[in-house]
Parts: structure tokens; sequence; C-alpha cells
């Protein structure tokens, strides 16, 4: 059976002499695993278009094992981070955490327009850090993690005063008063680790920041790009919290995370 699906080429393998294995986000099938016949011979019409960040309308064929794609009509192909570096070692990352938290062929067209958007971000943003940790939340909240940072998450007040924790284990901020009654004998960190599991101190500005860039927003498929700036001490308190948190939910270290960190901690 075949069917016609808005999709973005995610990443590509050879298979075979002549053929494309690609790995499809589409909007109405989630992710896809397609067989691309021929897109290695020079001639062929399929050739280039399972270049990763393709963006188009994709004919595929339903196969017994894996899909075919037999035709695309390319929208666009982002060139503004395909052509950069950093912007491209970012993609990949974004790529390899929405493929890490979305199982195969489980449609989910909310998160399919969230990601084109935030492709759309990335391509047009002087400033990628902002849009990734933006995106991060927004493929967590998505898939059904959603870390909050203006409530408490014990007691659910708001989060105002400091001192402020982060909870990797209940994925959320708490509140001084919470932590410092953590049932035992004192409040010593073993203890409050004990109920809370490892907490991360978050100053007044990350928390800030945090908030407006996990926001609930309706309609993720319209949402405009993130628009704020962040430097220094905040940036690398909030790295330090989404790295940790993002392999705590994952159980386990994204591979690109390292290229990602290394352009971040060297500016
Ligand atoms: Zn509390």
């Amino acid at each position: 059976m075949l069917y016609q699906s808005e999709a973005v080429v995610l990443d590509q393998d050879d298979l075979g002499e002549n053929d494309k294995l690609a790995t499809i986000f589409t909007r109405q099938e989630g992710l896809v695993r397609a067989v691309v016949k021929g897109a290695r011979r020079p001639r062929s019409k399929l050739r280039g278009l399972t270049q990763p960040l393709t963006h188009g309308v994709f004919q595929i064929y339903r196969g017994r094992n894996l899909d075919r794609v037999t035709q695309v009509a390319v929208k666009n192909g982002f060139p503004g981070i395909v052509e950069n570096y950093e912007k491209m070692i970012y993609a990949r990352y974004l790529v390899e955490l929405l493929t890490s938290v979305l199982p195969e062929k489980e449609r989910h067209p909310a998160l399919f327009d969230f990601f084109l958007t935030v492709l759309g971000c990335l391509q047009d943003k002087h400033d990628p850090w902002v849009v990734v940790r933006w995106a991060e939340l927004g493929i967590l909240k998505l898939a059904g993690f959603a870390p909050s940072f203006s409530q408490c998450v014990e007691c659910g007040s708001q989060l105002q005063e400091p001192p402020v924790y982060f909870s990797l284990r209940d994925g959320g901020g708490l509140c001084g008063s919470c932590v410092s009654a953590a049932p035992a004998t004192s409040a010593s960190p073993e203890n409050q680790i004990r109920t809370y599991g490892e907490l991360i101190r978050v100053s007044p500005g990350a928390l800030r920041t945090l908030e407006i860039l996990s926001a609930p927003v309706t309609g993720w498929g319209h949402v405009s790009c993130p628009n704020i700036t962040a430097r220094g001490q905040v940036r690398s308190e909030i790295n330090r919290i989404s790295r940790k948190y993002i392999s705590f939910v994952l159980d386990k270290r994204l591979k690109s995370a390292s290229l990602v960190e290394s352009i971040e901690d060297e500016t």
C-alpha cells in the first residue's frame, strides 16, 4: 500500500551497492525506516533526497519489513543548518534525542510540527544555544517528560525565593522548605538524597530562564522561536541541569552529547 506524508529525513546509511536506508520522521506515521532504491546511482531521481534534514512530501510504499520511498517533492533542505558546522552538530544531537524518546511507527503530529519549527529556528537564529535548550525541553515535554520550573514538585508552591533545587528523580524544581524538611534526623545531604534523589542547586537567574524555555505553549506546531538571552553562569548552570536530566531520563548518554559539550564548554 502506498501512502503519502510530509516528512523530514533524520539520518541515512548506505544499503547494498546502490541503495540507501533512511530514517524519516513522517507526520503521518512517526519514525519510519525506509529503503530508497537506487539513491546512490548517479542518475537516480532520488539521489540527494535522502540527505539529512531534507523536508518534503514523501510517497512511501508500506513493505512487510521495511517501507520504501518511491517519490519525494522537496520543500526545504535547511541549508542554513547543513552548511554550518556548529548548527549541524546541534541538529544531529536533537535528532538523536528525538529518536531516543520516540518509538518507531508511533504517530506524533505535534512532535513532528514542533521539530520542524525547531529546525526553522535553528536555521534562522544567531544563538543556537537558546534554540537547543528550548528544543530539548519541548521534545521531552511532548514525549511525556515535563520538568516543572515554576512550581515546587513536592508542595506546589511558586518557586521564587532561593534556595531552589532541581530534583533529577522528580523531574522538577523543589523549594528550599521542602528540601530542608526532608524527613531526617537533621537536614543532612544524605537524607535529602534519599528522599529526593540527586539535587542540583538552581540560581534565581537560571530558574527564570528555564521557566521561560519550558513555558507551556498551546499548539506546539505554531510556536515561535524563543527570544531570550542567557550568558555565563546561567548558561553553564542550565547546561549542567539539562545534561544530567537528559542522561537520567534516557538512562544513557547520547552519543552526540560530547561533541555538543565540547562546543559549549569552549565558548
Ligand atoms: Zn516545596
